[in-house]
């Protein structure tokens, strides 16, 4: 079932990007595993095929189409194992922020590169000692004449050991908590920018997660995103897109997951039969196909609700913490069907549940997801 109404246009889109997928992408998946990278090449042909922010307006070098071709490239690489690539962050989470909130003089310098591969980019939020709770980062930036300085550190940033153009939350003045929060580009050549080690991750193993440091960091005042003080309402506004997009992705996985289980539990033998023919597998297998049709069902209503233009904050924390937490019972059932062999690494079913992991925690918890929703019932959790 497609997530929303396809034409041909984005049919033919989707077997064109499948095709660059089985090419360019899911033989080299073990290797980059491997090395813990991807390589730059690869985002430079990814943007001269039109794959790297298709949404954004062709004056920025984009295709002016919508978020539907999103989908369809957050599908087919998950399908093609090509999940680690980092390309959901830098094309629906971290390039949005420029678009919405550049000054025209800034989206026209940097965007154009989003858009060919020559720029990747990140967003950094999350610190040591601040990632739930976002209003208590400590990251400063202070004007000083045309510029601001910062001072302060991130982590577990995607994209973050390579990238080229970095989101950064910071607090500038002395208001308290999120009133004070401001979104400013630092780029990677920026005096006082450095970045710290390469994180070694459960899953997701070529995607780069970095930290990133700022020692008296310079930056362009017009680096600025919007108004200063208003990051943290610009963030929640973006973050309905992002968690959207990690649902996809989520979803997609599961479904992966289930295909797995399926074919292994036809073709395994035990006691003179296929395992799938025991009664208690076939019931899982049953039960983890009826739940990843609910989710693909949920996400179907959220996505024509977000091309809309609908408000889908609390639905997308529903649909966040429900297929993120469902997501992780399928994948544990699929390994399972696989007994030992579920274990290996040969097996595909083994990085689909490391990869999994991980949706339950970044771009909000269950638990952050589960606040939202009880405060939006006019409830008052602590
Ligand atoms: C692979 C990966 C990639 C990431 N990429 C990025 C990125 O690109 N940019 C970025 O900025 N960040 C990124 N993150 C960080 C991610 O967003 C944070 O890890 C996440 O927000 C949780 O913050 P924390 O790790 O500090 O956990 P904490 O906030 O310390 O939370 C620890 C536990 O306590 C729970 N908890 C916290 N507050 C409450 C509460 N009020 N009620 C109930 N439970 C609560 C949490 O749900 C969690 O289970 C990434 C993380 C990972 C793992």
């Amino acid at each position: 079932m497609p997530l929303f109404e396809e034409d041909q246009d984005h049919r033919d889109f989707r077997r064109i990007f499948r095709k660059f997928v089985a090419r360019e992408i899911t033989p080299h998946v073990d290797d980059w595993e491997t090395e813990r990278a991807v390589p730059r090449e690869l985002w430079k042909k990814l943007g001269k095929q039109g794959f790297l922010c298709p949404w954004l307006p062709e004056e920025y070098g984009g295709l002016g189409v919508d978020y539907g071709y999103s989908v369809i490239i957050n599908e087919e690489l998950i399908r093609g194992d090509g999940f680690g690539v980092g390309l959901g962050l830098h094309s629906d989470t971290a390039t949005p922020y420029l678009y919405y909130f550049g000054s025209e003089e800034l989206k026209k310098r940097l965007l154009p590169r989003c858009t060919t591969g020559e720029a990747i980019a990140a967003i950094g939020l999350t610190e040591p000692n601040a990632g739930s709770d976002l209003a208590a980062i400590r990251t400063k930036a202070v004007k000083d004449g045309n510029e601001y300085v910062l001072n302060g550190q991130k982590t577990f940033i995607t994209n973050g050991v390579f990238s080229d153009i970095n989101v950064v939350a910071c607090k500038i003045g002395s208001s308290e908590g999120s009133k004070a929060i401001s979104l400013i580009v630092v780029e990677s050549d920026a005096p006082g920018f450095s970045r710290g080690r390469k994180l070694e991750k459960l899953g997701w193993r070529m995607q780069d997660t970095g930290e990133l440091f700022f020692e008296e960091c310079r930056v362009p005042a017009s680096n600025l995103l919007g108004e200063e003080g208003k990051g943290f309402k610009y963030m929640m506004e973006m973050l309905c897109r992002e968690r959207l997009t990690i649902c996809l992705d989520c979803q997609t996985l599961a479904e992966e997951c289930l295909k797995e289980a399926l074919s292994y539990a036809k073709l395994r033998e035990a006691f003179g039969r296929p395992i799938g023919n025991f009664q208690h597998n076939a019931f899982k297998l049953a039960q983890m196909a009826t739940e990843v049709e609910i989710g693909r069902t949920f996400l179907k209503t959220l996505v024509s609700e977000y091309i809309n233009g609908e408000d889908i904050t609390m639905k997308v924390s529903m649909a966040k913490a429900w297929v993120g937490e469902t997501a992780q019972k399928v994948a544990y059932d699929a390994l399972q069907i696989h007994g030992g062999y579920g274990y290996m690494e040969e097996y595909r079913i083994c990085r689909l549940y490391r990869d999994l992991r991980g949706f339950p925690i970044f771009g909000g918890s269950t638990e952050i997801m589960n606040l939202i929703i009880a405060r939006r019932l006019g409830l008052s959790p602590v």
